[in-house]
């Protein structure tokens, strides 16, 4: 029970806490309220300890169970428009805007949650002594992904540059 203690999800932040299954009694419900497990719920019961947000969790063999993964995401890469942004030429990338697939937004978080829990934090630009950012990126298929770096729920954006050309 102590594997992940003092873990936190990289997507929500949140920590990573034992899950109860079954129907919860008085106690379990205060114990949850506290912070010190999840409701298991409906959850499939193969996941030992879980995040709030769900994109951080461990099944009873301490293996991690990705609710959305990379063929999740290769699926909504291919459903969504990508545009060129055309105002910094100088660094060739895409972006696609959650708006454009309202009824997407879901795949849209799940995406973002991935590209946060699963992907590597690098400097930009990379030859600088002094970078702007450190954001996160996923590589996928030849293409990093990233985000600006908003809470989960308030990401609009998604870019994306071909690996190499940074
Ligand atoms: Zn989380």
């Amino acid at each position: 029970m102590t594997t992940h203690i003092d873990e936190r999800c990289r997507a929500c932040g949140g920590r990573v806490l034992p899950v109860l299954w079954g129907m919860p009694d008085v106690e379990a419900m205060e114990a949850a309220g506290r912070g010190e497990l999840i409701i298991g719920g409906c959850m499939s019961e193969d996941i030992e300890f879980r995040c709030e947000c769900g994109a951080t969790a461990y099944d009873v063999d301490d293996r991690r169970v990705r609710p959305f993964t990379l063929d999740d995401a290769r699926h909504y890469i291919d459903e969504v428009r990508w545009q060129f942004a055309k105002t910094m030429p100088q660094w060739p990338h895409e972006y696609t805007v959650s708006d454009w697939r309202p009824e997407l937004r879901e795949m849209f978080l799940d995406f973002v949650r991935l590209i946060r829990t699963d992907g590597v934090v690098k400097p930009w630009p990379a030859d600088s002594p002094k970078p702007r950012y450190h954001h996160t990126y996923l590589e996928i298929d030849g293409w990093d992904y990233w985000t600006m770096g908003d809470p989960v729920d308030d990401t609009e954006l998604i870019n994306r540059a071909r690996v190499g050309d940074g």
